[in-house]
């Protein structure tokens, strides 16, 4: 009795099998030609593309080092030093040994007893690097929208 009943599904199987055969002698695009197949390609790209990748990151790290690094003389003791502006009111200074040591500024410090490196910064440097940002001779190191006049 249940004969009947499987009747219209072996009738719908055919149909959706005439359809598959129809398909496929339409149009091959269905039928996936695998002898194409390129994969001796795929490693070597990839490896290539690894080393590449690997340049680009060193090459982006030592843009960001050196990127905004700009010279800046101390007005007040005439010594240079590397200064990268981070942000507003951001900045870093690299000091190096001979700023330090020809440093008016640390120089004092020194004389009255102080430790220089507790002192962050040249206070006259400081100035002079307020002045570099004026003269717009900072960048920005950040990519920070410039702040609208609204
Ligand atoms: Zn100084």
């Amino acid at each position: 009795m249940s004969s009947r009943e499987e009747a219209p599904d072996v009738d719908r199987l055919a149909r959706a099998m005439l359809m598959l055969h129809g398909a496929h002698d339409d149009d091959d695009h269905d039928h996936t030609d695998t002898s194409a197949g390129t994969s001796s390609k795929a490693p070597a790209f990839s490896a290539e593309r690894a080393a590449a990748l690997r340049e680009a990151t060193q090459r982006d790290r030592e843009r960001y080092l050196t990127s905004g690094l700009v010279s800046v003389d101390c007005r007040f003791c005439h010594v240079a030093v590397d200064v990268k502006k981070l942000g507003p009111g951001h900045t870093a200074v690299q000091w190096n040994g001979e700023a330090t040591a020809r440093c008016a500024y640390f120089a004092e410090v020194r004389q009255s007893g102080g430790e220089p490196a507790r002192s962050r910064s040249c206070p006259k440097l400081a100035d002079s690097i307020k002045h570099a940002v004026a003269e717009g001779c900072l960048e920005e190191a950040s990519t920070a929208p410039s702040p609208g006049d609204g």
